[in-house]
């Protein structure tokens, strides 16, 4: 603990363990801080009997125990790019990148979106994954790992628990769904946070809209819910030590009791409490008075809601089943509860978009602009990336340079308007869908990568060097026969469930 941070739980001092662990963020400290994933796994290991355990993150200079004595390096993994900054640190502490090249170096893993959906481009560098929620699982991992100091008989013994893989012993392995009853919450507070001193809790994980190309809809199914009396109690605690709180949940405002909870925070701020608070992003038949009267009050001025796709047929395909209408209303609401401004988030490329649903988008955000003056509007895109274990993963991207082009066309036509428009990196994105379709053949390729600088032109050459066609990956479509890399991942509802979803959808 540094002594920026406040604990929000009382640590046990001097275990009388030799057992250590390093905890690792593929990123610098300020964004380690507002990681609520990786400060809650830190916590419940911090809090278990026999094992010391240290954060690490790539800007950390001085560690408290020497990578010597350190029997367990764990590392979140979150996003695609992450295996960059990992491979770094790996070599900062002098370990070899490749499990095969390890024998007295600790046991390395990770858990995290990335590899709960497709571990397989990563295999040669983990010992071991965990599959999905892993609060639980990780106590019985580090268990494993400090009653067994022989490698092979640890990770044998790893490869029996539900939820881990061990690519030493390959076998199914079905995801960990966790029955969510208490609140996870940032157990640790810090004044070089990212999100500066925020109390950030989940509300509830998962999303039940299950739009087809949505990855944290489909890993995370079912919603699951925090009791209400719970969220008051987790509130309650985190307005002991800081004034700002923000709300987690890709859906939260299907939360039953979404409304009560800013009601209950709404009438704090009346009766003089200073509270700041702040939502992940809304959905938009989720907009109503009450929530934005209470995002207001609380110091909110802009928000952003996602329409995903500017035509009602192409939200229909992706299940993203919102009207104009319900879209309309929504500006509406928050405009006149006070919000300042709001930003569309949408995507271009999805399966079966033509240039007629480019042109409703422009259409849609021209009314929207006419009808809303002195309300600030603007758009942000990405372009669709083909996910494990959605309807959609079957669909190849659109070429780049027919992306760039529909890119250009709405940004022109958006700034004719007035309004701005930002897009993400197409040439990036292509990489995201390559590493994300990626199977096993692709170790050598990534480490090439990072060897190479990890920019764009290093994807280029090191595909080239290893004679990779990465169009493959990225933009071909897969016949629903294909044996996927990740078919050995075992999510509810399954791939026959995907099948007909995606059926369903684009016949639609
Ligand atoms: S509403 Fe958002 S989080 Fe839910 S499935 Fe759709 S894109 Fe994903």
């Amino acid at each position: 603990m540094n002594n920026k941070e406040i604990c929000l739980y009382e640590r046990k001092q001097n275990k009388n363990s030799d057992f250590v662990m390093w905890m690792a963020f593929p990123g610098i400290y300020s964004f380690s801080m507002s990681s609520l994933g990786y400060l809650w796994m830190y916590k419940t290991i911090d809090l278990h009997d026999g094992v010391n355990i240290e954060r690490i993150c790539s800007d950390t200079c001085k560690t408290r125990f020497n990578i010597k004595d350190v029997k367990l390096f764990g590392f979140s993994f979150s996003f695609d790019l992450d295996f960059l900054t990992i491979f770094s640190m790996l070599e900062k502490y002098h370990i070899p990148v490749k499990s095969q090249d390890r024998t007295n170096e600790p046991l390395i893993f990770a858990g995290g979106p990335v590899v709960s959906a497709n571990p397989e481009p990563y295999k040669d560098f983990f010992d071991f994954f965990i599959i999905g929620d892993g609060e639980d699982v990780n106590l019985a991992a580090v268990d494993i790992c400090k009653n067994n100091s022989d490698k092979n008989t640890a990770l044998k013994l790893l490869s029996e628990v539900e939820g881990i893989y061990v690519p030493a012993f390959p076998k199914k392995v079905k995801k960990l769904t966790k029955k969510l009853e208490e609140c996870i919450y940032t157990p640790i507070l810090s004044e070089d946070a990212f999100f500066k001193n925020t109390f950030i809790m989940e509300m509830s994980r998962g999303c039940a809209n299950r739009c087809a190309f949505c990855l944290a809809s489909y890993l995370n199914l079912p919603l699951r819910c925090i009791p209400y009396e719970e969220l008051i109690k987790t509130i309650d605690l985190g307005l002991q030590y800081t004034d700002k709180i923000a709300l987690l949940g890709a859906q939260i405002s299907a939360h039953p009791h979404f409304n009560d909870i800013c009601k209950y925070i709404y009438d704090k701020i009346e009766s003089g409490e200073k509270i700041e608070m702040s939502v992940s992003s809304l959905r938009v038949d989720a907009i109503t008075s009450d929530v934005v009267r209470t995002l207001t009050a609380a110091g909110q001025k802009n928000s952003t809601l996602a329409i995903e796709a500017g035509s009602e047929r192409l939200r229909k395909i992706i299940n993203k089943n919102l009207s104009e209408e319900q879209i309309f209303n929504a500006v509406k609401i928050a405009k006149e509860n006070g919000l300042k401004g709001l930003k569309f988030y949408g995507m271009i490329g999805l399966p079966s978009e033509t240039y007629d649903d480019l042109e409703a988008l422009v259409k849609l955000a021209k009314k929207i602009k006419k009808e809303n003056k002195n309300f600030d509007v603007s758009f942000g895109f990405s372009s669709f990336v083909p996910k494990p274990h959605t309807p959609f993963q079957w669909c190849g991207r659109e070429d780049s340079k027919s992306l760039e082009e529909k890119a250009h066309f709405l940004k022109k036509e958006l700034h004719k308007i007035g309004i701005s428009a930002n897009i993400s990196s197409i040439k990036w994105d292509y990489w995201q869908a390559v590493l994300s379709r990626g199977d096993e053949y692709l170790n050598d390729f990534i480490y090439e990568v990072y060897k190479r600088g990890g920019k764009l032109g290093a994807f280029k050459s090191a595909a080239k060097k290893f004679n990779i066609n990465t169009d493959y990956y990225a933009l071909e479509h897969y016949s629903f026969e294909k044996k996927l890399p990740w078919d050995f991942i075992e999510i509810t509802p399954g791939k026959e469930f995907l099948i007909k979803e995606n059926h369903r959808l684009l016949l639609l």
